[in-house]
């Protein structure tokens, strides 16, 4: 080897500057890696390619992957020089639309927003202008000029189209007019095409980096817990088994339950309800741990809010009390916000104007009174409530809903479980705000929530959206030995299965708390997507599994 050169093209006039450098050394080189870089300077694509004498020029021009993303295009002004793109540049997507034989609607996932490919008329004969129609996939190089028409800055004279991918348009279910949500939840492979999901995915896509973001900046651990696990701990019950016995001669113990020994891990075992016990032993290492997973459970509620897989995130703090979990669990959520809305602006606002119109829909009384982004920010400006259970009780108990007996679930009284309608009344009626309840009787909340003196509660805390319902659960978490196990033995859970749980708190035993945050509820909250089916790419609900 004569020598290597590594050149980072940085989609505008650093290009040039990298090409001559290039072009300098030619000769002496026998490789070349070419980096480009997007304006945020992540890498777009990598290439190394050799580079025989005299043939760089061709090389280039073999490269397959030289595409410009359609939205980098569109960020750019026409005809400046310092863009880099009054050269020739290739873009690759799926045909929206095509008039008149000469216009062509491209859109390539990266945004909304479809770039302009002009045909010169003329140039491509007719079989193969018969061939771009909607949904088809190709690629088209040209140079990038002003538009002439409204809707758009620039737009791509096509000097060269390409066809990736033909698509028979009469057979393609994506008509260019409105479909409903449900009707695209049956094309769920295709419904990412849409402008809505578009947005949606992108969102959801912000909204998990800015997670890792934002606990990694604090020095989190992301930790990995499993997916099938051998307790049951949680109580959850809901859960989906995994085995690979045989349903049909399953091997049975004497008294005719099923012998377990003989299935793959020599026990029972199933998807995973919650990361969180695991977690805790991974804080009570670390210090600060989190889990981003997929998350199971077999309840067969068919609302909006409930699916059999959903991903949930769990950050499990060592030395942190109740009231440090809250803190944490309100900065995170308005971290979160924040970055989707200042790095997504765009796509939030085509999902503020979705929710608008369908909103016309609704007789007034049932329409928010915020609309997307007033809503967002409202919660960025301001704290969340903090209120007790008991006091929320009252308030529940003194309501004139309660007293003209609204509620489905009449307020019976102090130790009762909240119901979806009662936590909904005090964040959209009552608060008109998030809310944070906490100290709940122990009898509605798990075995491993922190006894408080009162005897009575624990150090428990949910967190409550408008729209949404309980978003967040949490606590501290009990880390008396004495008093974990007698909550577990009252609550029957298996002491001595748990024996790697109770390890944590008899070897240097730390007050800790945490939280879990179901991701898709979050997702929904952030564009305001009223089903949670649509704001999961394949989602997974009672008898539906298609795909
Ligand atoms: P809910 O009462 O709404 O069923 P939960 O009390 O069962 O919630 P937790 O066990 O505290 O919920 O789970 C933590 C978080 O996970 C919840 O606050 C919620 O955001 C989310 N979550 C729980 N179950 C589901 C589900 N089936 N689908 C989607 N998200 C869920
Ligand atoms: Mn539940």
């Amino acid at each position: 080897m004569k020598g290597y050169l590594s050149a980072c093209f940085h989609c505008n006039n650093t290009a040039k500057f990298a090409k001559t450098k290039i072009f300098e050394l030619y000769g002496l080189l026998d490789l070349v890696e070419i980096i480009a870089l997007n304006s945020n300077k992540s890498i777009v694509t990598r290439r190394i390619l050799p580079l025989p004498p005299n043939n760089y020029q061709d090389k280039i021009q073999q490269m397959f992957n030289k595409r410009v993303k359609i939205k980098e295009l569109l960020a750019q002004e026409p005809n400046n020089q310092a863009t880099g793109f009054s050269e020739e540049v290739t873009v690759m997507g799926w045909v929206r639309t095509f008039r008149n034989n000469q216009f062509i609607a491209l859109n390539d996932g990266s945004t909304n927003n479809n770039l302009q490919v002009v045909i010169e008329l003329g140039k491509f004969d007719d079989e193969f202008l018969k061939r771009i129609t909607t949904s088809a996939a190709l690629k088209a190089t040209g140079i990038i000029i002003p538009s002439m028409g409204k809707g758009q800055k620039l737009e791509l004279k096509a000097t060269d189209i390409e066809i990736l991918g033909d698509s028979d348009a009469e057979k393609y279910p994506l008509q260019p007019k409105k479909h409903s949500l449900e009707f695209l939840r049956e094309i769920a492979h295709l419904r990412f095409r849409t402008n809505t999901f578009g947005s949606v995915f992108r969102v959801r896509h912000a909204l998990a980096y800015a997670v890792h973001k934002f606990f990694n900046d604090k020095g989190f651990v992301y930790m990995h817990t499993p997916v099938i696990t051998g307790s049951d701990a949680e109580g959850a019950g809901e859960l989906f088994k995994v085995t690979t016995l045989p349903f049909d001669n399953t091997p049975r113990n004497d008294d005719g339950s099923i012998n377990f020994k003989e299935d793959f891990f020599g026990r029972a075992t199933n998807l995973t309800v919650s990361g969180q016990l695991e977690g805790e032993s991974g804080a009570t290492a670390f210090g600060d741990i989190y889990t981003f997973g997929p998350t199971f459970r077999a309840e067969n509620s068919n609302t909006a809010r409930h699916l059999a897989e959903f991903w949930m995130i769990e950050p499990e703090m060592a030395f942190y009390d109740l009231e440090d979990n809250m803190n944490l669990a309100e900065e995170f959520i308005k971290y979160i916000i924040k970055y989707a809305m200042d790095n997504n602006r765009e796509d939030m606002d085509f999902l503020a104007q979705r929710l608008a119109e369908e909103e016309k829909q609704l007789p007034q009384d049932k329409r928010s009174e915020l609309g997307l982004i007033a809503k967002l920010e409202f919660v960025l400006n301001n704290n969340f409530e903090r209120l007790t259970y008991t006091e929320a009780i009252d308030i529940l108990r003194e309501s004139n809903h309660n007293k003209k007996k609204k509620f489905q679930y009449p307020i019976t009284g102090w130790g009762m479980d909240l119901q979806s309608e009662h936590e909904r009344y005090l964040v959209e009626k009552h608060f008109k705000k998030p809310v944070i309840l906490s100290n709940y009787p122990k009898e509605i909340k798990a075995f491993y929530m922190r006894q408080n003196d009162d005897g009575k509660t624990v150090a428990a805390m949910d967190i409550l959206a408008p729209g949404i319902g309980e978003i967040v659960g949490g606590s501290q978490r009990e880390e008396r030995l004495d008093k974990l196990e007698q909550r577990m033995k009252e609550m029957n859970v298996p002491v001595e299965e748990m024996w790697w749980y109770l390890d944590t708190r008899r070897y240097g035993t730390v007050p800790h708390a945490g939280f879990g945050l179901g991701f898709e509820r979050m997702v929904q909250f952030v564009t305001g997507m009223t089903n949670i089916r649509d704001v999961i790419a394949f989602p997974r609900t009672p008898k539906s599994a298609e795909f």
